[in-house]
């Protein structure tokens, strides 16, 4: 290998400037040159790219967002948009990639590789953490601490005025920050896109806490729930249970930005550093991320067609069982 394409692409998340500056430092370490990619399949589209030196990536690993940027691009699900790609790569001397994203990311990492045998390793760069092969994603942990701090402001104002507040998190298909914050910030009742709740289930929930004489609640809704967010669960909700006051706070896009917690610094710098040396040792297609303590690979079939990422069901125990 003598010069790497990195890019980042898709959904963007804290931890993947870290992560872009691992790639540079170790490939430039290892005698490789390093092409940035900018705006992940659209940039390859377009040719937009530029020569990555270890001074590009000075300053970048504790800022949030990427510095090469994302962007969606429906060019590359056809075969002609990949044939721009691949013609622009082999051009300024490509030989293998670093993606860092999600699993569209991945999907479209693995046909180009595929097509043109380009070895391609892919970092897991998402908030959602629903990606099959690591533990945690890339800005999970980033996305949970502004999260936690949100529900902490929040708490301070719902208990001052007896409030009941419904707090939306990302999360379209995925419960994990939804999950998480409602088990470090203390919520009464967590509504999940992977488990239904009803809103009587909830009502029954609600009322429990107030027989408790709890004089605030706070209610945490994945912006994926099949209730449809968090205005209308708490339309629904207002109908039938009377609380003295309730509030609706959508939290956004705060959530994807910010500044990488040290935890995400440490599994991005990690992450790129074992990407360039899978590329080394021949790996040609996979996935890195980490299991436990110890870095793993998983190949993209494996990736993105193996099992389903599943929600921890003893959190969600847990979190019931705090509700006491
Ligand atoms: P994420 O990587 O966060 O899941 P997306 O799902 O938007 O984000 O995917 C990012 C990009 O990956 C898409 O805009 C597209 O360019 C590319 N991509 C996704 N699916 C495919 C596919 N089936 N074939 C080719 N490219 C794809």
């Amino acid at each position: 290998i003598r010069r790497i394409g990195v890019y980042t692409s898709g959904g963007d998340a804290p931890g993947m400037n870290a992560a872009i500056r691992a790639v540079v430092r170790t490939a430039l370490y290892n005698n490789i040159k390093v092409t940035g990619i900018f705006r992940g399949y659209e940039g390859m589209i377009e040719g937009d790219f530029t020569e990555m030196v270890s001074r590009s990536v000075s300053s970048i690993l504790q800022k949030g967002g990427t510095i090469l940027k994302s962007a969606r691009c429906p060019e590359f699900r056809t075969l002609e948009g990949r044939k721009k790609a691949y013609d622009n790569i082999q051009r300024s001397g490509i030989d293998a990639l670093v993606a860092i994203g999600g699993d569209g990311t991945f999907t479209g990492a693995e046909i180009f590789s595929q097509e043109y045998d380009i070895p391609v390793l892919c970092i897991p760069g998402t908030i959602d953490n629903d990606l099959y092969g690591t533990d945690y994603t890339l800005g999970f942990d980033t996305a949970n601490n502004t999260v936690i701090d949100a529900i902490d402001k929040i708490k301070d104002t719902a208990a001052s005025h007896n409030r009941l507040f419904f707090v939306e998190v990302m999360g379209r298909d995925s419960g994990c920050i939804a999950l998480n914050a409602g088990v470090a910030g203390g919520a009464e009742a967590i509504m999940l896109p992977e488990k239904e709740t009803a809103i009587d289930e909830l009502i029954d929930m609600l009322e429990t806490a107030k027989d408790r004489n709890k004089t605030s609640m706070i209610v945490i809704i994945a912006e994926g729930d099949k209730n449809g967010g968090a205005y209308n669960v708490a339309k629904r909700v207002n109908e039938k249970f009377d609380f003295y006051d309730t509030k609706v706070s959508i939290l956004g896009h705060l959530q994807r930005g910010g500044s990488p917690s040290s935890f995400d610094r440490v599994l991005a710098t990690r992450m790129g550093y074992f990407a360039v040396n899978e590329l080394l040792k021949g790996n040609r297609s996979a996935t890195v991320g980490i299991r436990g303590s110890k870095m793993v690979t998983t190949t993209l079939e494996e990736a993105l067609r193996g099992k389903e990422f599943k929600l921890d069901e003893e959190l969600i125990t847990i979190a019931e069982v705090m509700n006491i």
